[in-house]
């Protein structure tokens, strides 16, 4: 249809251009907080004239940067869809995989088209396939293509006057830690939003989303059944909770029954979380080396839960059944007087290295795989919270809300002290990994031949096992 129309077409192999997206804030839930921040850019984008004639200005651009799956595409769509703009995407990978000198003049298609709709939105998913950083290890390949697309890029957002027409960039990324420093610098991507996994509460918000169009027995019902799947549902992303309320549908259509019951509900949400993030389904097809280091992993994991076990959050069960780059290792909630002390952020810093650790001292640092990968990342930012979230810490009792807020000075005191946490937390995590070896094995090779354990089980070998004692290890 309309004057997009043509243009969407010509480019559809890698761009794609709407009139605008049809979706609003209401379509995203949970992570209240982001919404209220972007509602700003929102009436800047509409009242374009007005806001100049006051002399604001929307940003140039905004990064979301979060797991895949928390709703980065959907916010970018929203923003689009309340200024009511044209919404200009492609993917970060489009532009590196053609041919030389490519790269460059699609970035600058992508950013003549966004100026002739202005106001407008570009969004450019998984950017850093192009904007990672500069002289790093050459990740995808394409090492000479991906840096003129990040110049381009650059080229381009410094190029607008900013009281001309808006065209508003957002990038969206899972690796903020690679990148390129340029792109942070002010006046590009100098707004930067963390999509994180959703709360409990934001789970349900998100299931009652997703819930909206389907049909349950009645409104109490349903809410009873969201309430119990938000609580079974930790580390879900709003696109798996999406997916465990149209697999429940499916399952219910298949029944033959009118209404969504508790039943298809659980069922749904238990293959949900036994679906490999490579979106394989059938776990026999698990390489017999892969298995060993989820094995490993899970049993390292278990231990650790063991020696730091959380009342409110006791483990259940673990299974090896499933390949994804977070342990497998469940827990019940109990709702209970939860409050932190400084030695539960520590002991959860040792407790996240564990995948890491395990699988460096069984397999060796040169041959580590991305089952482990995550614990890395996760532990630094554990540790990174406690400095700079807490004032728990040598860090000082000022609250720092992200780093860009840190003055240089700062920014080195905050590495120094996260390294000292993180030496602790790997050293810790070795030692208790060392001390329980015996445990590790025995549950390693329980998992290895039933697929699965329980939580009794892990405890009663976690008691009975011999010890082998360790020096401690100071922090
Ligand atoms: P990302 O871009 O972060 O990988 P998407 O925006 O593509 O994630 O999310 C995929 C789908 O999951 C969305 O289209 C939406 O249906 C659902 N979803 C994800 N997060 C949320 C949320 N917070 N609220 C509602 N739906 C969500």
């Amino acid at each position: 249809g309309g004057p997009l129309g043509s243009l969407g077409k010509s480019r559809a192999k890698f761009i794609s251009a709407e009139e605008t997206t049809g979706v609003t804030f209401d379509d995203f839930a949970g992570q209240e907080y982001i919404k209220r921040e972007l509602q700003e850019i929102v009436r800047i984008l509409k009242n374009d004239e007005e806001f100049q004639s006051k002399g604001i200005y929307c940003p140039k651009g905004v990064l979301l940067h979060g797991p895949p799956g928390t709703g980065k595409t959907l916010l970018a769509k929203a923003i689009a869809g309340e200024a009511g703009v044209p919404f200009f995407a492609a993917t970060g990978t489009d532009f590196v995989e053609m041919f030389v000198g490519v790269a460059a003049s699609r970035v600058k298609d992508l950013f003549a088209s966004a100026r002739s709709f202005a106001p407008s939105i570009i969004f450019i998913d998984e950017i850093d396939a192009i904007g990672s950083k500069r002289g790093g290890p050459d990740l995808g390949g394409g090492g000479a293509e991906r840096e003129q697309g990040l110049l381009q890029i650059l080229t381009e957002m410094d190029g607008f006057k900013v009281s001309t027409s808006q065209v508003l960039v957002i990038g969206a990324t899972n690796r903020l830690d690679i990148l390129d420093p340029a792109l942070l610098r002010k006046g590009r991507f100098d707004k930067i939003i963390r999509v994180g996994l959703p709360s409990k509460d934001g789970r349900l918000a998100i299931l009652q989303v997703h819930a909206k169009n389907k049909f349950f027995r009645s409104e109490e019902e349903k809410n009873t059944l969201l309430q119990e799947i938000a609580e079974n549902s930790v580390d879900f992303t709003g696109a798996e909770l999406q997916n465990v309320l149209n697999e429940a549908g499916i399952l219910t259509a298949r029944k033959d029954l009118d209404y969504i019951g508790r039943e298809e509900l659980l069922e749904a949400l238990k293959r949900q979380k036994g679906t490999f993030e490579t979106g394989q389904e059938d776990s026999t097809e698990i390489p017999e080396e892969l298995k060993l280091r989820l094995a490993y992993r899970e049993a390292a994991v278990a231990v650790l839960a063991c020696y730091y076990p959380n009342p409110y959050r006791p483990f259940t069960e673990t299974d090896i059944r499933s390949i994804r780059s977070r342990p497998n290792l469940r827990y019940a909630e109990i709702s209970g007087k939860v409050f932190s002390k400084k030695s539960d952020f520590v002991n959860s810093i040792v407790h996240a290295c564990a995948p890491r650790v395990i699988e460096e001292e069984m397999f060796g640092i040169d041959n580590l795989c991305w089952i482990s990968a995550k614990a890395t990342s996760e532990a630094s930012r554990r540790a990174e919270f406690l400095i700079l979230q807490t004032g728990m810490t040598a860090f000082g009792k000022t609250f720092y809300r992200n780093q860009s807020d840190l003055v240089p000075n700062l920014a080195a005191k905050l590495e120094a002290l996260r390294d000292e946490y993180m030496r602790f937390a790997v050293e810790k995590c070795s030692s208790v990994l060392n001390e329980y070896h015996f445990s590790v094995e025995t549950i390693t090779d329980i998992l290895l031949e039933k697929g699965e354990i329980k939580a009794e089980e892990i405890w009663d070998i976690y008691k009975k096992a011999p010890r082998i004692p360790q020096p401690p290890v100071p922090l």
